[in-house]
């Protein structure tokens, strides 16, 4: 039979005997299967949505039970792909009603005649891939089967109600509801006796309004969730005005925001803002009554610091005191088993004023958990609650629930998707599985999705879907499948990117936590709605990137490869940079290039307070030098680190590494002296050199006036710093001291060549580039001079040094002479560590509170250095600018 979708642009869908033939079979007929009806008709593809449900709205068609709203702005929760769309429906409240959102999917189905293509009442029970005919064959619970070229799961992340996890459900006598398949008619709960078992978003907004019904409420929690005052009524002033000023920028806003709203990325750290600006910026977030807003705007660190995150915690277990009048209920309500955000917060009205109420009980089942629902009620601990309706605000198998419900899903060679994903999803993009050709999953898991405003989300996975299947049709394509080594890349990413949030830190629906047995792992992606946006972008760019083609008369198509393979951070800070369109530092000359990096490190966020940062000069080898003192805020005397700043013995000076001075302090507990070294090209080879021997002389002679522990030094240093510190270990070795515990080496430049392959791969593209690296060597050293170890250590005796912790970057012109020297190191008979940043660039180990993901390099290499300094390698938390960023710090 010939292929709809490649014989026809348009064409019709046909039942031939009880199949019905189609080139696209969306199933769900929510916001995300309503738009694929959309475009893909106008596309011209014959397609057919199947639906469950009795009408259109998915989401907003099940979950009808009282107080269900949206929580993000219905300014912002709608389609916006047509702009006439967008102006002829307004919203009458910030956040509407499950009523309007509903009528509003109605007016959006009208309006495009899309009921006319969709199978109300009609569950896709499996779904099986046939290699032969290239098609799907979908097998239905009601009319004839499906059959087409591609088949698209808009089945919803949280459509699949969790059942109940309590022995005797069916013995209850009186009323059961499910808040997430709530009856159409009315139910009365007027002088009823209520249970409500789960205190999650639904729980949250049903509570109140059940409590002025019933006659007695009781709420049986498990796990306290934030909640938010959501503040509903008008859209509020300041969005509406930036929306009608110029709706298109608003759009293109949150399409490229980290959460698909449009706000901007808060630059302000926490610990840079005191008590009182804080508390401001929380204030204002609260009455604000914005998810969003206050999940992003309070300061930068708070989604990604764990410090930075308690702080907001606080703050709203103070909220909470304030408004429930027995403190135990308090308590009970204030959640501490997760950082804010890490869960998703919810948005009340009245949640905990509920439970001032003198119908309304809280059962807290840490403590008396249920042990069984009986035909007259529910027992927790040693209490039986006799009630007359039980509603089960459970919640939902998030995220893979609806797609597995699909049974069996078999793609190529008969596999399952079921044993495929025995494991966990695996996915490219949350979009594809590979093995599984021609399947699409839209919001699957591996996508934004539910940490985003979905509508933007849902718009741009069905955009990009229709968009190839467009393409792939005009192209004479008829498959499309995941590569497996694309699908693995992914699989690093996200798990990369889970690094940068505090989400992996919780037990939630996004890490199938809340239902047993259920794989554990962090379902969405964590990097960005407009990040993510960028990567589907590049793969389209980079000619389907990690897809293989087929088509019955055109040549196959495979680019495979890994779309990400720099850390997510790393990632946006270059895309930042690439986006400045900086000239080449080495155009700039050296007086030039010094202002730059002046100006440049304005911008960066200042570092972390430590017990006191002092300033002083030192004996150099010909002269006094600047140094730039950081002491813990810990009881002395501390060992001593000297550190040698980078800048290719051209740029920088003893404050240009502050934050790194600042971290490597606070995670080490020791005293850091960065030394203000001669640069070139005003004192060339080997001034820089024998002022780092000569500064770290003087160092440890004056340790006891400067508050150090008497006795060896460390050095440290980055880049050309890191080329000083390992040369001053060997002059120290070769010059009768001082003695030197241990060297940390940060991507140091140790050879004169250029010949290494990473001077190759990683020439250009990566701030420091092959050309800026020729430029430095020249300015500071005559080709005459460059093989003398004082330049090229790794060309030195490299016996019986001390011992050393070499880190290099994988996207760094220096990686692979740090890696020889660590070798060169451990051939000479001396303990070296060793850390090759996967994914990062030269820069990377330097901007703190940047590269997020730059942290668990730091921590070792503060345990490092407190190893070389004979001291316990974790540094005890000890008091207030001193903690380290333990959470992070674990990601390892
Ligand atoms: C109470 C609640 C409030 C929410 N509020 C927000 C919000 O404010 N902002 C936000 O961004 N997101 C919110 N969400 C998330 C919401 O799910 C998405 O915003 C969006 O509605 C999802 O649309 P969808 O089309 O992808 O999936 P759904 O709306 O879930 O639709 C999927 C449809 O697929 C059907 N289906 C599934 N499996 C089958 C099958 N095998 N055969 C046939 N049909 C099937 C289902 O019946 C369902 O109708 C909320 C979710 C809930 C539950």
């Amino acid at each position: 039979m010939p292929d709809a979708a490649v014989a026809a642009r348009s064409s019709e869908s046909t039942n031939s005997g009880t199949t019905q033939q189609v080139d696209v079979a969306v199933v769900g007929a929510g916001f995300a299967g309503l738009y694929l009806l959309h475009r893909l008709r106008e596309a011209g593809f014959s397609t057919v949505v199947v639906e469950e449900a009795g009408d259109v709205g998915g989401t907003w068609y099940w979950n009808r039970y009282p107080g269900a709203r949206c929580d993000i702005q219905t300014i912002d929760y709608g389609y916006t792909f047509d702009p006439e769309l967008d102006r002829a429906w307004t919203w009458s409240e910030k956040y509407a009603t499950q009523p309007e959102i509903l009528r509003y999917f109605g007016f959006v189905a009208d309006r495009y005649d899309l009921r006319r293509d969709i199978r109300f009442n009609t569950r896709v029970k499996a779904a099986n891939w046939d290699d032969t005919s290239g098609r799907w064959q979908l097998v239905t619970d009601s009319g004839a089967d499906v059959s087409c070229r591609y088949y698209i799961m808009a089945t919803g992340c949280l459509s699949a109600p969790k059942p109940p996890e309590i022995d005797g459900v069916a013995d209850f006598k009186g009323e059961i509801y499910f808040t997430g398949r709530w009856p159409h008619d009315e139910v009365k709960l007027a002088g009823k006796r209520v249970a409500v078992i789960g205190t999650g978003s639904s729980g949250i907004q049903s509570i109140p309004l059940i409590a002025e019904q019933a006659a007695q409420l009781t709420v049986f929690q498990r796990t306290p969730n934030f909640a938010l005052p959501a503040h509903n009524g008008p859209a509020p002033d300041d969005r509406k005005t930036y929306f009608e000023t110029d709706r298109a920028a608003y759009r293109e806003q949150a399409r490229w925001s980290l959460a698909g709203v449009p706000y901007p990325q808060e630059m302000a750290v926490s610990w840079q803002l005191n008590d009182a600006e804080r508390r401001e910026r929380f204030e204002k977030a609260w009455a604000a009554g914005d998810l969003v807003h206050i999940l992003t705007q309070l300061w930068a660190d708070q989604a990604v610091d764990f410090d930075g995150n308690a702080l907001i915690g606080k703050l709203i277990h103070e909220k909470i005191r304030s408004v429930v009048k027995d403190p135990g209920i308090a308590a009970a309500l204030s959640p501490h088993d997760h950082p804010f955000g890490a869960k998703r917060p919810c948005l009340d009205t009245n949640y905990y004023a509920t439970y001032n109420r003198p119908n309304v009980t809280l059962v807290n089942l840490r403590e008396e958990p249920i042990t069984e629902i009986t035909a007259t009620g529910v027992k927790a601990g040693e209490r039986t609650f006799d009630v007359d309706v039980i509603v089960f605000a459970t919640g939902f198998d998030a995220m893979t629930g609806a797609i597995k419900a699909v049974y069996p899903i078999t793609g190529r060679g008969g596999k399952s998707l079921s044993d495929v994903w025995a494991n966990g999803p695996q996915t490219y993009l949350g979009l594809t599985v590979s093995g599984f050709p021609n399947l699409f999953m839209i919001t699957g898991p591996g996508s934004p999705s539910v940490l985003s405003n979905m509508a933007v989300s849902i718009e741009q996975h069905v955009d990009w879907v229709v968009d190839r299947l467009a393409a792939l049709r005009d192209a004479g394509f008829t498959t499309i499948d995941a590569t497996e080594t694309a699908q693995a890349g992914w699989a690093q990413h996200m798990a990369d990117c889970s690094m940068l949030t505090l989400h992996r830190l919780a037990n939630t629906w996004y890490t199938g936590a809340n239902v047993p047995g259920k794989v554990q792992g962090l379902m969405p992606y964590t990097g960005g709605v407009g990040p993510y946006r960028s990567i589907c972008n590049e793969i389209v760019s980079r000619g389907m990137l990690g897809f293989k083609l087929t088509g019955p008369n055109v040549a196959e198509q495979c680019n495979d490869g890994e779309v990400v393979r720099l850390q997510p951070d790393v990632r946006l800070v270059l895309g930042m940079l690439a986006e400045m369109n900086l000239p080449p530092i080495e155009s700039m000359g050296a007086l030039g290039a010094r202002d730059f990096l002046t100006e440049f490190n304005k911008g960066r966020p200042a570092g972390r307070p430590v017990g006191e940062v002092g300033t002083g000069a030192l004996m150099g080898a010909d002269g006094p030098l600047p140094y730039r003192l950081y002491r813990p805020a810990t009881p002395g005397p501390h060992p001593i680190v000297v550190y040698f700043h980078g800048g290719g013995w051209v740029l920088g000076d003893e404050q240009s590494d502050d934050p790194f001075c600042r971290d490597i302090c606070r995670r080490s507990g020791m005293i850091v002296v960065s030394v203000g070294y001669r640069h070139a090209p005003e004192h060339r080879f080997p001034a820089a050199a024998e002022d780092g021997y000569a500064a770290t002389r003087w160092i440890a002679e004056h340790a006891a006036e400067l508050g150090g522990r008497p006795g060896p030094v460390l050095v440290a240093g980055w880049s050309a710093g890191g080329n000083i510190a390992a040369v001053t270990c060997q002059l120290a070795r070769d010059r009768g001291g001082p003695q030197i515990a241990g060297q940390l080496l940060i991507c140091p430049v140790t050879d004169c060549t250029f010949d290494r392959p990473s001077y190759t791969d990683n020439a250009t593209g990566y701030f420091v580039t092959r050309s800026l690296m020729y430029w430095f060597w020249d300015i500071y050293c005559s080709p005459a001079d460059r093989t003398d170890p004082r330049v090229s250590p790794l060309r030195g005796n490299l016996a019986g040094l001390p011992p050393a912790f070499v880190a290099t970057c994988e996207f760094d012109p220096l990686r692979d002479e740090g890696i020889a020297y660590a070798e060169a190191l451990a051939t000479a008979g001396g303990s070296v560590e060793q850390l090759q940043a996967r994914g990062h660039f030269h820069s990377s180990l330097m901007m703190v509170d940047v590269v997020i993901t730059g942290v668990s390099g730091r921590v070792k290499m503060a345990e490092a250095l407190r190893g070389f300094a004979g001291l316990p390698r974790k540094l005890e938390a000890s008091g207030e600018g001193t903690s380290p960023i333990t959470v992070n710090a674990a990601a390892g």
